[in-house]
């Protein structure tokens, strides 16, 4: 028997969506497991509400940890010192820089493994068996724990289901190490752009990898403003996970279905993830240096070259046709 700790992001009183993705997930492992999902929640702000919460999603108890927020240190200390009082085989965090961060903290700390960017997790043996894409996400390798196991979720790999009921919750008092002690939380926020509507735009102008910089995001908001109106920049999950752009504006299979008029696609090379995402919309544009990239297969107008290039000179064109 294991139980699964999840740590839980929070931000004003919500949890995060990744979280409760991680949480729904590690409830039904940690019954095939012959355990249970227990979530640890860190912040000075926690209501009883909020840690309690956790239990629609599947956790069977809540561990609320006074301590600042939004740093991987005191999570890393929380969730050694919750796994060493009970039994514990398994740490699951629901992905995003925080969880890479406090997970190899802990895996570290513990002296166990770690699988990142997870999209899949199967019981196997009475173990834990973690699956992740890998050659450019081509393949899938599957991996397994000696000793304490830290999985950390690609994000949105882990879908939220609800229908428990509140979760009892605990106040744990932790010693936090001199570490947590060295990084002061001036403010904590919404990351920009979170707002993105993606959803209800006419015009999708989305950047790929094939920008090549996250400077490079403006050429696809200057042919957005030419449009006007209803146009809207978006991105491939490539784009996203460098950082390149919010994840509110992440079309695909792990990100927002949408069916605009006219997308248009700067270097984005058309991934079946991604065109799941996008192949309802009404008219579709590739502009890509590869003539071989799979967008080709499915664009309605397709461009080959440098996007460098030719979107600044398609941008003076429809200011131009727009007068
Ligand atoms: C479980 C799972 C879920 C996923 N979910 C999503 C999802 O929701 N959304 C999503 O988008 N992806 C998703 N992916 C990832 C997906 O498989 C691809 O890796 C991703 O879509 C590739 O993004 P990209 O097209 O920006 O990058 P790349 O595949 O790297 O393509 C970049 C393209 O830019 C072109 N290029 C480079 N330089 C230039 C230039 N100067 N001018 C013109 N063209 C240029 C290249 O020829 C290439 O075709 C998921 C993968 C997995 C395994």
């Amino acid at each position: 028997m294991s139980n699964i700790l999840v740590y839980a992001l929070h931000f004003e009183g919500a949890i995060n969506k990744n979280s409760l993705g991680a949480i729904s997930a590690a409830a039904k492992l940690a019954g095939d497991l012959g355990g249970e999902a227990h979530v640890v929640l860190v912040g000075d702000d926690i209501s009883d509400d909020t840690a309690a919460s956790v239990g629609a999603y599947g956790a069977t108890k809540a561990y609320r940890v006074n301590a600042a927020a939004g740093t991987a240190q005191p999570v890393v200390d929380a969730l050694d010192q919750i796994a060493s009082g009970g039994d514990y085989g398994y740490a699951l965090f629901g992905g995003g820089l925080l969880g890479f961060e406090a997970g190899a903290g802990l895996a570290a700390r513990r002296g166990g493994g770690i699988a990142v960017e997870v999209t899949g997790l199967t019981v196997d043996g009475g173990k834990l068996v973690a699956e992740r894409p890998v050659l450019g996400d081509s393949q899938i390798s599957k991996i397994g724990f000696k000793g304490f196991g830290v999985v950390v979720g690609r994000l949105n790999a882990f879908e939220a289901t609800e229908g428990g009921s509140p979760a009892p919750v605990e106040d744990v008092t932790v010693e936090l190490s001199k570490a947590a002690g060295q990084i002061n939380v001036v403010t904590r926020g919404e990351q920009r752009g979170a707002d993105v509507n993606i959803e209800d735009a006419q015009v999708l102008i989305t950047g790929g990898r094939g920008l090549g910089k996250p400077e490079s995001f403006s050429l696809a908001e200057d042919l957005a403003g030419a449009f006007g109106g209803n146009a809207a920049v978006a991105a491939t999950r490539a784009a996203v996970d460098a950082g390149w752009f919010p994840y509110a504006g992440q079309i695909g299979q792990t990100g927002k279905t949408v069916a605009p008029k006219l997308y248009v696609g700067l270097g984005v090379s058309g991934a079946i993830q991604h065109k799941v995402g996008m192949q309802s919309a009404e008219a579709i544009v590739a502009i890509n240096k590869d003539a071989n990239a799979p967008i080709f297969d499915f664009a309605d107008l397709g461009v080959v070259g440098d996007l460098h290039a030719i979107t600044p000179a398609l941008t003076e064109a429809i200011k131009a046709k727009k007068g």
